[in-house]
């Protein structure tokens, strides 16, 4: 069983929820470039293999007293063979589905939302709101969008795959927009780019803050060095990048330390200005 790693924040615990570490390919980038590729890795010293690169997958348990809020939930079943831990590793936290009265979500993807509903299609987390941008629901349940979609191709069975784990909770969610606190000292912030409704979480407790910033990065290796390198799953790449951009030059002042569901852990990190671009540091 994967061991919780576990980050305090006063009073608070946040619980990185491990469910995998893939490598995707290097496609996954379309302004792809080897020689700048590995310069990249090289500051962010992850390794670099010419073809492939390191996303792990996570999610979080935010945690005070008896209250447990969950940010992002992981892929589904069967999602790759090396993912697949998160309910093992919400088990090791000592978190009963049960318990969790809260589910911010980042975002919508399937690597997020994979482990909302059971085999059955039950809710896994019966007693919890489902809070998201609300952009993300009407993107991402839009019949729209899904028509674009080609029949037997992976972005239709990935749109099936998130409406799937979102359906049991049709009736008891929550769309945001703007700055929303959605419990003391937890923060829906709009990240928008990715997907229309795309949202980091910003935890404060006392001084104290810390920001879980949704898919700002899928890759460390590539994208601190290389903010301008989105992803083929972008809803808006321009925005995206922008959303990045600013984010990175913000962090990169303030010193806030951050984790994501794709940054290596077990962090938190820093954002510092680097040579080329920016990297994460030890928070
Ligand atoms: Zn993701």
């Amino acid at each position: 069983m994967t061991s919780p790693i576990v980050h305090r924040l006063g009073e608070t615990e946040i619980i990185t929820l491990i469910d995998g570490h893939g490598r995707a390919p290097n496609g996954l980038f379309p302004a792809f470039d080897p020689a700048r590729a590995e310069a990249a890795a090289a500051q962010s010293g992850e390794a670099y293999d010419g073809r492939t690169v390191n996303v792990p997958i996570q999610g979080f348990a935010i945690r005070r007293g008896a209250d447990v809020t969950i940010v992002d939930a992981g892929a589904p079943d069967g999602y790759s063979d090396t993912t697949g831990a998160y309910l093992d590793s919400l088990a090791a936290a000592g978190i009963a589905p049960g318990d969790v009265t809260r589910l911010a979500m980042t975002h919508l993807h399937v690597d997020h939302v994979g482990q909302l509903a059971r085999p059955d299609g039950s809710a896994t987390f019966p007693n919890a709101e489902l809070i998201h941008g609300a952009a993300d629901w009407d993107h991402f349940t839009s019949d729209a969008v899904y028509a674009r979609t080609k029949e037997g191709g992976r972005e239709r069975a990935s749109l099936d795959s998130s409406r799937r784990a979102i359906r049991p909770y049709a009736h008891q969610r929550r769309g945001v927009t703007g700055e929303t606190e959605i419990a003391p000292g937890l923060t829906m912030v709009p990240l928008p780019g990715h997907t229309p409704g795309h949202c980091g979480i910003r935890v404060s407790d006392g001084t104290e803050t810390l920001l879980i910033w949704g898919d700002t990065i899928h890759a460390n290796a590539f994208q601190l060095a290389l903010p301008e390198w989105g992803v083929l799953f972008d809803v808006d790449g321009e925005a995206a990048i922008a959303t990045r951009k600013r984010l990175f030059d913000e962090l990169a002042t303030d010193h806030t330390p951050v984790l994501g569901p794709h940054v290596p852990t077990p962090g938190p990190w820093h954002v510092e200005r680097a040579p080329l671009g920016f990297r994460l540091v030890p928070a």
